[in-house]
């Protein structure tokens, strides 16, 4: 069936009725965004007023924007460390929420090496909820008959820890897959999944992919959209199929389960699902054992529509083996999403990747903004406190930095991230989301974030495409241990015909190629004051950021959240790294710099 990319703003009317009370929901919200922000801060205000921390502020129960604005301090996770530390370690009393903390959701951004710990409450699970049940309303606008088939997604928990306080401590993803809204979930012939609950909710990685992959194969002709989190865990999927296909299909030749797979739950769902079938065997074995693995996806999964998952930040550099894999399915990036909250969706999920914009639900948090200074990026004095824009204020083309205030009890906090408004959906504004903030290489005074790192990457390995190359993962590192530092990018390479590599020639070009991406400030420590050594790639062998993966995650990361650090500094990392290279290679010349700008 066909995908339309191209109904225009505003939505609807619904593809079924039972969608047009979301579609509506949409459109109030999106109409009213300021009355909706304002009532949103003054219920967060009341029913947070007795707290330790408002009063501190003296706000004396009010719960306007001016009193609110004029009184409470933009705050960042390690202003609030002191008090998320008590409340970690057993103090009940209300600090930041006059409700319960019902646990610390582990957000993937770090604090001092450990990850941050977002306190929340029991209400905003339904908030959550509210904002999932918006997604496949608007995906079926686009798409037709998804109510026919499954959606074969990798979804995976966590490990649970407790804080020294008994508090449970565990990744967004891993409370919403364990609470009952997901876990009883009425039947809605727009969300079957193929995988059974009791293989989403085995902490055991293996166990839980291997069993969703084969449920996946078992109903591949049922299934309509293939997806994960992040699209690194799609890709993790489609390696982890490379890796164990001999063993699914021999389960599906015989109808029994791979001993591996020890947990009773799956063992007792699959018994009911996993019937001899060694037609399917053998056609799982004939596409798998096939050199060649372009557009698998949809070889193996034929009535795919489109793949679901984020491409949008740093995601983006999958998108070339998301595309190879699936023969460029169209890969909607439905909703942006934080520990700290759940943030607004994709009103066009059709559109290309590039052209993804997140609408913020206002009924979410009460959201602001810092307009960003491109200039000097951090600069926030609490003598001269920011005027933050509201959201039904931020101007169409200005970036800003996200703050939002929280029913949980968090009170203008920087998220880091940086959003550019691209539009508007009625007056609610539409961001694309730019990048993390602070995601850094730096020597001296050069600073390298995370887009222009990636689009460096982008631009050298253009001259990997004759030798169809691609880099299909990379981090880097500041290597100062020598006078002068230089940055250090490790690739892992996928070469399409080893025969054919691209040669060492090559690869010091795309070192100079990086050069030449990256900023003026760059250029100019390397060209005028040669405070910055030739920049060297390091290529790492096949696996290694599998590897890498492997080693967070045992270390604590979540597989749902998980996404590759782009900089690297942590000792056992490096070593990891290092232990794998294949070969390193260095800028041969200086990159171009004159005091002019380029434009
Ligand atoms: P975590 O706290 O681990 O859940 O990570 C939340 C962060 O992931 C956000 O603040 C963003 O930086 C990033 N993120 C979440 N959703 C998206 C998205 N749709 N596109 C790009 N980045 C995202």
């Amino acid at each position: 069936m066909a995908v339309d990319s191209t109904l225009p703003s505003p939505l609807g009317p619904p593809a079924h009725e039972r969608d047009a009370k979301a579609l509506q929901f949409i459109e109030d919200m999106t109409k009213n965004v300021d009355s909706v922000q304002e009532r949103v801060l003054s219920e967060i205000l009341a029913q947070n007023a007795e707290t330790e921390y408002l009063k501190r502020f003296n706000l004396n129960g009010a719960t306007d924007r001016e009193t609110f604005k004029s009184k409470i301090p933009v705050v960042t996770y390690e202003d609030l460390q002191p008090e998320i530390q008590r409340i970690a370690n057993g103090d009940k009393s209300p600090i930041l929420s006059s409700h319960p903390i019902s646990e610390f959701l582990t957000s993937s951004g770090t604090s001092a090496g450990e990850r941050k710990l977002m306190p929340t409450i029991a209400q905003e699970m339904d908030r959550r909820q509210l904002l999932y049940s918006l997604l496949m309303p608007v995906m079926n606008l686009y798409v037709p008959g998804l109510d026919k088939g499954k959606g074969l997604y990798f979804l995976f928990v966590k490990a649970e820890t407790k804080t020294p306080g008994g508090l449970l401590a565990r990744p967004v993803l891993t409370a919403y897959y364990n609470s009952q809204q997901f876990k009883t979930r009425p039947f809605d012939p727009f969300n079957v999944y193929t995988s059974p609950n009791e293989a989403i909710l085995c902490v055991d990685s293996f166990q839980s992919m291997y069993a969703q992959m084969l449920c996946g194969l078992l109903m591949r002709e049922e299934v309509l959209r293939v997806g994960a989190v992040f699209a690194s865990g799609l890709l993790r999927a489609i390696h982890f199929l490379q890796v164990n296909w001999k063993e699914l299909a021999h389960d599906i030749s015989t109808g029994t389960l791979n001993p591996k797979i020890t947990d009773g739950s799956i063992r007792e769902r699959m018994s009911q699902i996993l019937k001899p079938n060694p037609e399917l065997a053998e056609f799982i074995v004939n596409e798998c054992s096939a050199e060649n693995w372009e557009r698998i996806i949809v070889r193996i999964w034929p009535n795919t529509k489109y793949l679901d998952v984020i491409v949008t930040g740093a995601m983006a550099q999958y998108i070339p083996t998301l595309e190879y894999y699936s023969g460029g399915l169209p890969m909607p990036c439905t909703m942006y999403a934080s520990s700290e909250c759940y943030f607004g969706l994709n009103l066009r999920p059709m559109s290309k990747p590039s052209e993804v914009s997140y609408t913020i639900m206002p009924n979410m948090a009460y959201f602001e903004f810092l307009p960003h200074d491109q200039s000097n990026p951090s600069a926030l004095s609490r003598d001269s406190p920011p005027r933050l824009v509201d959201l039904a204020d931020v101007e169409v083309g200005k970036e800003y930095e996200l703050i939002v205030s929280t029913y949980a009890g968090l009170c203008r906090y920087r998220v880091g991230d940086i959003l550019r408004v691209t539009g508007f959906h009625n007056a609610a504004p539409q961001f694309r989301f730019v990048r993390r903030k602070n995601v850094l290489l730096s020597i001296e005074s050069d600073k390298t974030d995370e887009a222009e790192l990636q689009k460096a990457i982008e631009n050298a390995s253009v001259l990997l495409t004759e030798f169809n190359t691609s880099v299909v993962e990379y981090t880097s590192y500041a290597d100062t241990k020598q006078i002068p530092g230089h940055y250090v990018i490790y690739w892992e390479l996928f070469i399409k015909d080893p025969a054919n590599a691209p040669t060492d020639d090559v690869l010091n070009q795309c070192c100079l190629q990086m050069e030449e991406s990256l900023n003026s400030v760059y250029r100019q420590s390397r060209v005028a004051d040669n405070s910055i050594g030739p920049l060297e790639i390091r290529v790492v062998k096949n696996g290694t950021f599998e590897e890498l993966m492997d080693y967070a995650i045992s270390r604590g990361a979540s597989i749902n959240q998980y996404k590759v650090p782009r900089c690297v500094s942590f000792t056992p990392i490096m070593e990891l790294l290092d232990s794998r290279v294949v070969s390193k290679h260095f800028s041969p010349a200086l990159p171009h710099w004159t005091p002019e700008r380029r434009r």
